[in-house]
């Protein structure tokens, strides 16, 4: 039984680096039948900003993934942090510091010069004499001075720090505010977290929390540090790359479960398996299994996940999406036919609504380049009859089969290439040369609205008159 978090720091909005952290800690938690929590890590008060707390909650929402409780706000948990500040200090095992800003700063310019590491020397560790005046202090733990620290990561596998590497760091600034490190341990521990699941960024904070979690003789979790994403020439994933607030793929026009099966694969796999519906992520993952190394973004791979996920979407549910995009297809008596001729081809939302309006729309233009090709003197002609034999077959057109009937001897009587009739229908019907099969598109049209749509193109000529 995993107890897992999710605990961001407020200061932007959530993006996939982020999600991707959470999915990992839920599906642990949800999978073990344990707990999944949420903590808004906002002490650090200056940096914190309202919209991204929302921004995180509404992600969360959007993408479904529940937690357990109320949201955890560290700002509101002073108090417990105090307390056990305060405990550190009578045990002996944090002190007060008084170093000076231009002492902490000369320190660090003689150990840069001398090419060591910048670290704390514990001046003030056994401090007994007069403090000095003027000075607030800062609170610092009392690091071990010697051995190693140790910890099994479920990613890394077993790492060692030098205790050497940890100085006495800060848990309380002169303000009085706690600082991250310190924080973080506390909550875990009182949170009663057995998985620390958390981005790699994290690794060198680890030795020092656990610094913490020994002095107050707390439970140690599992820690996983997961590996970042860079992109795909393998730096850093920046906003252009995708790595923008998660509820802009919401407004791109991708489905919550695409990303999140796209989420799932950049760190993690079973064997060459793409498509992982919710169930099966949480039958088959195990934060144990995470790739070691950094894995890189793809656009494309998303694209397809997302068209995948549209393609076998319900109808009823992508009407409820396309709401979303000021597309209403509710009221629509053919809204089935629309939708199954348009899922076919739709990377994301945003298409799927192009692809709809091109059919619900009587086209405010048409394609220049397509009208140029396959638009020639004979083509208003062609339609004319066309129209003709459409209206004398009237009663006999219904779904596309019919269209198709009537249409194939009429392409062979005039001696037409598939393209002299298809390609302008097509510019007539929708606007553009991309679109689905003419004969499902007058099918959905209806007979009436199909031939206003060939009179209207006939009577504009397919806009070839107008310049540019
Ligand atoms: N608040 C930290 C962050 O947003 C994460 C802390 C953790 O997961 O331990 O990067």
């Amino acid at each position: 039984m995993a107890i897992t978090r999710f605990a961001p720091s407020p200061t932007g909005y959530l993006h996939i680096g982020g999600l991707r952290t959470a999915l990992y800690a839920y599906l642990w938690a949800r999978k073990t039948k344990g707990e999944f929590k949420l903590r808004i890590e906002d002490t650090d008060t200056a940096r914190n900003n309202e919209e991204a707390m929302k921004a995180i909650i509404e992600a969360f929402a959007w993408v479904g993934l529940s937690y357990d409780g109320e949201v955890e706000y560290q700002s509101k948990r002073l108090d417990i942090y105090n307390k056990y500040i305060k405990q550190l200090l009578d045990e002996g095992k944090a002190y007060k510091c008084y170093m000076s800003r231009d002492e902490l700063d000369a320190l660090r310019e003689d150990q840069m010069s001398k090419k060591q590491t910048p670290r704390y020397d514990g001046r003030y560790r056994d401090f007994t004499g007069t403090p000095p005046e003027g000075i607030t202090p800062v609170i610092r733990i009392k690091a071990p001075l010697e051995g190693v620290i140790n910890f099994e990561d479920g990613v890394k596998s077993s790492m060692s720090f030098q205790a050497s590497e940890v100085d006495d760091f800060v848990i309380a600034r002169s303000n009085g505010m706690p600082t991250y490190n310190f924080v973080v341990a506390i909550d875990d521990a009182l949170m009663k977290m057995t998985d620390v699941i958390r981005g790699d960024d994290h690794l060198t904070n680890t030795p020092k929390q656990i610094v913490i979690y020994n002095a107050l003789g707390f439970l140690i979790p599992k820690f996983y540090h997961v590996p970042m994403i860079n992109n795909p020439a393998g730096k850093k994933l920046s906003k252009r790359d995708g790595a923008m607030d998660v509820m802009d793929y919401k407004r791109l026009g991708y489905l919550p479960e695409a990303l999140l099966n796209f989420l799932v694969r950049l760190g993690w796999s079973n064997g060459d398996q793409e498509i992982f519906s919710m169930d099966e992520m949480l039958e088959l993952f195990d934060p144990n299994t995470i790739n070691k190394s950094a894995s890189a973004y793809n656009e494309e791979k998303l694209l397809w996940l997302n068209s995948h996920y549209i393609k076998n979407a319900t109808n009823k549910r992508l009407i409820e999406e396309l709401q979303f995009f000021d597309c209403d297809l509710s009221s629509y008596a053919k809204q089935d036919m629309i939708l199954d001729l348009s899922k076919e081809r739709a990377n994301t939302l945003v298409e799927l609504k192009a692809s709809v309006n091109k059919i619900l729309l009587v086209p405010a233009s048409y394609e220049k380049k397509g009208s140029k090709k396959f638009v020639k003197e004979n083509t208003l002609d062609i339609l004319k009859s066309y129209i003709s034999l459409l209206e004398s077959k009237k009663d006999t057109l219904l779904v596309a089969d019919d269209y198709e009937l009537i249409t194939k001897p009429f392409i062979e009587e005039n001696e037409l290439k598939f393209p002299q009739i298809f390609q302008p229908i097509r510019i007539a019907l929708t606007g553009v040369t991309q679109a689905p099969s003419v004969y499902d598109i007058m099918a959905v049209l209806g007979l009436e609205e199909t031939i206003k749509r060939f009179s209207t193109a006939i009577s504009k000529n397919f806009n070839k008159d107008v310049e540019n």
